[in-house]
């Protein structure tokens, strides 16, 4: 019998995971030809989510649980989840509802027809989210395709069902500023897009707001893409050939008309004008650096301070 491991990251989720574990328990119901393996990894929560957990496994003899000594964020979760699963196919979803888990049926099913290795969500429509966040998201997207190799579907969620070749090739990349979207469409493989309307969170509060938003896509940007780099690099082309053009004007007029001194106001802006850019340019740099800073240091990605099981506990 095939298995089917769901991965559940789980931050301060307390309202929302007998919800989820009900209807979860449906949707195992639903297809008694899998067998399934439900892996919650706790990241950090404040409140009684661990516990709620603990009982769950004691419950359900295919819930497993990770619980992180901190919180380490959703892509840890993930990442920890991806090395510790063991069926044969894979999905991520969301503790909160907003991935419906009655879609697995016939996410599956489309994977069965073996024309794909995985099934990926998206939302075709916004509603409830606020129309700034979605504009920006929209603009993320289009930005992001085209200036990375990582196809990024606009409204694409986490919420994926994966072969299990994807999930080790996943696993295989283990770097520490991690953009699963962007890793998702970088390995490739041969995927579905599954369109859905919109499902707000059952209970309790978003972890995003726009600020942390904001600063995931930058992320997101300076993970999959050189060209802000590339643009630094430009500007400083662009702002040579504009000073080789103003020292030929100064000349011509030295010549024409003699030495008047005057242009200090002009003078003043230029020098601002130039010292942005420089530090415009060394802080994208910066933004690099940093990046290659934390992966040198090849800290853990996450430590696991309890499991149900037999687990690597620091990776
Ligand atoms: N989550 C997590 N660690 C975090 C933040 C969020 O594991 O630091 C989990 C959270 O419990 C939920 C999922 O990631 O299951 C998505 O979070 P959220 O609903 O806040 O994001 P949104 O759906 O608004 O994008
Ligand atoms: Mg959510």
């Amino acid at each position: 019998m095939q298995k089917i491991s769901l991965i559940v990251p789980c931050y301060n989720e307390e309202e929302c995971l007998y919800a989820f574990d009900s209807e979860i328990n449906h949707v195992v119901s639903q297809m008694p030809e899998y067998s399934f393996e439900l892996l919650f990894v706790n990241d950090g929560s404040g409140d009684k989510t661990l516990d709620i957990i603990r009982e769950l496994a004691q419950k359900r003899e295919y819930v497993r649980y990770l619980s992180f000594s901190r919180n380490f964020g959703k892509e840890a979760a993930m990442y920890a989840g991806f090395c510790n699963v063991t069926g044969d196919y894979v999905a991520i979803i969301d503790a909160d509802l907003q991935d419906p888990p009655s879609l697995l049926p016939e996410m599956m099913k489309i994977l069965e027809t073996n024309e794909y290795d995985s099934v990926a969500t998206r939302r075709v429509s916004r509603e409830g989210e606020p129309k700034i966040r979605s504009f920006f998201a929209r603009q993320f997207y289009k930005l992001m395709n085209h200036i990375s190799d990582a196809d990024i579907v606009d409204g694409a969620r986490d919420y994926r069902l994966m072969k299990r070749e994807m999930v080790d090739a996943i696993v295989k990349i283990g770097e520490r500023n991690r953009f699963s979207k962007g890793i998702f469409g970088w390995i490739g493989y041969r995927t579905y897009w599954y369109p859905y309307e919109n499902v707000e969170r059952t209970a309790g509060e978003t972890k995003w707001n726009f600020f942390s938003l904001f600063k995931y896509s930058i992320e997101g940007i300076i993970s999959f893409s050189q060209m802000p780099l590339g643009i630094a690099s430009w500007m400083g082309v662009t702002c040579t050939g504009i000073a080789f053009l103003a020292i030929l004007f100064i000349i011509i007029r030295r010549l024409a008309f003699g030495d008047p001194v005057q242009g200090w106001a002009s003078m003043i802006c230029i020098i601002i004008f130039l010292g942005g850019i420089q530090l415009f340019a060394i802080g994208i740099i910066g933004q690099y650096i940093a990046k290659i800073f934390n992966e040198t240091k090849h800290r853990p990605h996450y430590i696991i301070s309890e499991a149900s099981d037999e687990v690597e506990k620091i990776n």
